[in-house]
């Protein structure tokens, strides 16, 4: 039975979806250099569906500086910038619950559909909105 399991998974097509390329180490380059070659093919990312509650994007012209995004927020991910009364997120606490979106009285803060935001420098520029 456990045998016959292990071949049926053996032969299965994967349930997740490959890694794209663009978003591998610089290190792996031989995928890379194949794909330019036309003898492998870059996955697409995963469709998101609608409403899908990826990185919030920010539109600092809106912003008012009330500061209200950042009372609802519940993982501390808001700072805000006295001196310009605009905010900052750092976006490796975010939660992704949307309630700093929902909080906005003048809708500078939106959900967006970008996932792909791993990164190993919580303080880096992808991972900085502002
Ligand atoms: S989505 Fe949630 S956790 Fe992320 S900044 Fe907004 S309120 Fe905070
Ligand atoms: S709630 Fe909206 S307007 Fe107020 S500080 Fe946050 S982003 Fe700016």
């Amino acid at each position: 039975m456990i045998l016959k399991t292990l071949i049926s998974q053996l032969l299965a097509r994967p349930a997740t979806n490959r890694f794209p390329a663009k978003y591998m180490p610089k290190s792996v380059t031989h995928f890379l250099t194949n794909v330019q070659a036309g003898k492998a093919k870059i996955v697409p990312p995963v469709p998101v569906p609608p409403k899908f509650r990826g990185k919030i994007a920010y539109n600092r012209e809106k912003c008012i500086g009330c500061q209200l995004c950042i009372r609802v927020c519940p993982a501390q991910v808001i700072q805000f910038l006295p001196e310009v009364k605009k905010i900052r997120m750092h976006v490796a606490r975010c939660t992704f619950c949307a309630q700093c979106v929902d909080a906005c009285p003048v809708d500078a803060l939106d959900v967006s559909p970008d996932f792909l935001i791993a990164d190993t420098n919580r303080s880096s520029k992808a991972l900085t909105v502002e």
